[in-house]
């Protein structure tokens, strides 16, 4: 369990995100939110061939609509259940938070590609073992398909010779890295001009200030960069046998930590009416317990900002559930695409 040497400050946070919109004012929510920004520029097509023989002009594909009604937003209650009562030590016994609904989301003018920022870009920082290299490359295909945006690993990088400390805890002493360090000085001068966001992933521990004996990741939304740590969810940073059922809930926890800081990226606040993979956690039981999949109004945010298709959404991500084994999420998807139906024909 994470606990902090300060008493001062009694939190240890899954992950800390640093964003303006968390101090904008919550507004009534909108009747009829509009879906169609005029800031917003959708990059991420398919191109197909012009209809014409003669043509030579390649068409983007139409963008998928945003559809309120689309029963993909419904919360059918044998899919999704209502957030259960926070225990000690979870989040939400920690952090009073209110739901972002959707018409806040709408209003509070989301991150979202354009036509210059049209990727994700997943920085690796510090050495890996090939096993971790190849957890690397899961996680870009992941990311690629859970926010139907295009996704690339950037060259690895050195982790600095600054900005560190060595920790004590429990009889073991090992180097932990400081966030802000490596956000402001490593990740920021280095960020990408196409990058959405810029995501540095390390397997070393990090800590985001004195006082604190750790800290999971750490994000600052109008930098678009952050900053995660995998090392705690694999069993080598705790001393134990590295066997396959260690290493595939160690893919499992990545996956979420993953897409759940993402989804902050993309300005998705912490969801408090369902469980949710936006739900917040402040340990890794907590986050073990969190369902590997969005609620319907996270999802329906997520689909106004991006534009991907629900369902072809959703088979991908069921694919590689089950390529990867992780069968409860997958059958999890195939029942909900059972439920949903096919795409309403557009009026
Ligand atoms: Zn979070
Ligand atoms: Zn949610």
């Amino acid at each position: 369990m994470p606990l902090l040497r300060s008493a001062a400050l009694l939190v240890a946070c899954l992950c800390i995100v640093v964003s303006a919109c968390a101090c904008r004012p919550h507004d009534a929510p909108s009747a009829t939110p509009d879906p169609h920004d005029a800031g917003r520029a959708r990059q991420n097509v398919a191109f197909v061939e012009a209809p014409s023989a003669s043509a030579s002009v390649a068409l983007p594909a139409p963008e998928p609509p945003f559809d309120p009604d689309d029963p993909a937003f419904k919360a059918d209650p044998e899919d999704f259940q209502p957030k259960t009562p926070a225990r000690p030590g979870d989040w939400l016994a920690r952090f009073k938070q209110r739901n972002q609904d959707f018409g806040e989301y709408v209003r509070s003018r989301p991150t979202t590609r354009t036509s210059v920022r049209r990727q994700i870009v997943i920085q690796p920082l510090g050495t890996f073992t090939d096993a971790e290299r190849e957890l690397l490359d899961k996680l870009r295909e992941y990311m690629s398909v859970f926010f139907d945006t295009p996704t690339r690993l950037a060259p690895p990088m050195a982790l600095p010779d600054h900005g560190l400390r060595k920790h004590h805890d429990d009889g073991r002493s090992w180097t932990q890295y400081h966030t802000v360090t490596l956000m402001q000085e490593v990740l920021r001068p280095n960020l990408p001009a196409d990058a959405v966001c810029y995501l540095g992933v390390t397997m070393s521990d990090l800590y985001p200030e004195e006082g604190w004996n750790y800290v999971f990741g750490q994000a600052t939304l109008e930098q678009r960069v952050g900053v995660y740590s995998l090392a705690r969810y694999f069993p080598a940073f705790w001393g134990e046998k590295d066997t396959p059922e260690a290493r595939q809930r160690g893919l499992v926890r990545s996956f979420k930590v993953l897409a759940h800081e993402t989804g902050h990226m993309f300005s998705l606040e912490h969801c408090t009416r369902y469980e949710c993979m936006m739900n917040g956690s402040n340990s890794l039981g907590e986050m073990d317990r969190a369902p590997g999949f969005l609620c319907p109004v996270c999802l329906k945010k997520l689909q106004w900002n991006l534009r991907f298709d629900v369902r072809a959404r959703y088979g991908r991500l069921r694919d590689l559930y089950r390529r990867e084994k992780i069968e409860p999420w997958a059958s999890w998807i195939d029942k909900r695409l059972r439920r949903i139906g096919p795409a309403p024909a557009p009026l």
